[in-house]
């Protein structure tokens, strides 16, 4: 099992152009209105129409219903129980959470920024983070990814790394130089099978192909229709047509079969660990599935040397101690860094980057990998 493992957050995307939770929405709505997004139109106004509803509903906004995360756990509780301001009826509720899983989807997918040379855009945080998992494997560390994110920004620079994203979904024999990648919340490029008794997750690994506008050094990755066009590789039947990404709730017991084996196996993953990167994942206090996780899954005694933590937010430093607790404090190190300075800084000999400061330990420095 791995002794290394990096955990990644919304904020490790965002160096791609991907939106946070709090202005997700903001994001969505400009490009609804811009008509990149006619395909889905009605389900992005399905998603703006529950939106206003919900926050006209609330005399105290108990909802935050400018956050995605929020809004997506209210539509998936709304059709638990039944009921969501101002909308009536199992369809539509059903209908609204299909609605939702396709607006985060299409969204990422349009604003996920790829770049079309890694030789013209060096800079890229991604690619430099594969670069030290390719030194990694090279040096025979067994490491694992540990994500959040929804979006590809990361299994495209692998694949231009030529490293192979594992799902550890058991849906192929990987050659070459793969690497454990698990994805906590699912991703947009995975369709579930639509046969209810196979219910297999397929993943869409072709990454070769970008779409780009003329006179822009990136382009996006156009996934999601692609997707829709793949047959299981168990059943041959077709996908369901939304991706397979997993709300933010206590409820998810209707994703449960599927992705119980990437859960289990990042708890593996971290119960062996000697060194935990955290990287752009703020922790929230309403995050008790993370909570369980670290809480059953480490072995915070004996294996974990290390466990660093970097976001620029100071207020995760707390939340991450009171997590850990004041017994491996000397293991726990924070640093106010964004995802992008913290791998960046002297790994491929960027002299010119800006001086940090020696106070800050980059990862390559702390893994003494240059
Ligand atoms: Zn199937």
């Amino acid at each position: 099992m791995s002794k290394i493992v990096f955990v990644l957050g919304a904020g490790a995307s965002a160096h791609c152009g991907t939106p946070l939770m709090n202005n997700f929405l903001e994001v969505a709505e400009d490009l609804f209105r811009s008509g990149e997004v006619d395909e889905v139109k009605e389900d992005f106004e399905n998603v703006f129409d529950a939106v206003g509803k919900l926050h006209a509903a609330q005399s105290k906004a108990i909802i935050d219903t400018y956050n995605i995360e929020d809004v997506y756990a209210a539509f998936e509780m709304g059709k638990l129980l039944g009921r969501l301001p101002g909308i009536e009826g199992a369809d539509k509720l059903e209908r609204l959470t299909s609605s939702i899983s396709k607006v985060i989807g299409y969204t990422l997918e349009k604003t996920t920024k790829v770049p079309n040379d890694y030789r013209i855009n060096p800079f890229e945080a991604y690619y430099d983070f594969t670069e030290i998992i390719r030194k990694l494997i090279k040096a025979n560390r067994s490491l694992s990814v540990i994500t959040f994110n929804y979006d590809l920004g990361l299994e495209y620079s692998l694949y231009r790394n030529k490293l192979l994203p594992d799902y550890c979904l058991g849906d192929l024999p990987l050659k070459g130089n793969s690497v454990t990648y698990l994805k906590l919340h699912g991703s947009i490029n995975w369709g579930r099978c639509s046969n209810e008794e196979c219910g297999k997750i397929v993943p869409y690994r072709e990454f070769r192909e970008t779409e780009s506008k003329a006179g822009l050094d990136y382009g996006i990755l156009p996934i999601i229709s692609r997707l829709k066009r793949l047959k299981c590789s168990s059943c041959n039947k077709t996908l369901e047509e939304n991706p397979f990404i997993v709300p933010p709730t206590w409820n998810k017991t209707a994703f449960h079969e599927q992705i119980e084996q990437v859960w289990r196996r990042a708890a593996n993953e971290l119960k062996d660990a000697e060194n935990i990167f955290v990287l752009g994942y703020s922790f929230p206090s309403t995050d008790m599935f993370f909570r369980y996780l670290f809480a059953l899954g480490i072995d915070m005694s004996t294996i974990l040397r290390g466990f660093y933590v970097y976001d620029i937010d100071p207020a995760v430093e707390g939340r991450f101690q009171s997590l850990l607790g004041s017994g491996v404090s000397q293991k726990f190190l924070y640093q106010g860094l964004e995802f992008e300075d913290a791998i960046k800084k002297e790994i491929i000999g960027y002299k010119d980057y800006m001086d940090l400061g020696r106070k800050y330990l980059t990862i390559p420095q702390i893994l003494h990998i240059y």
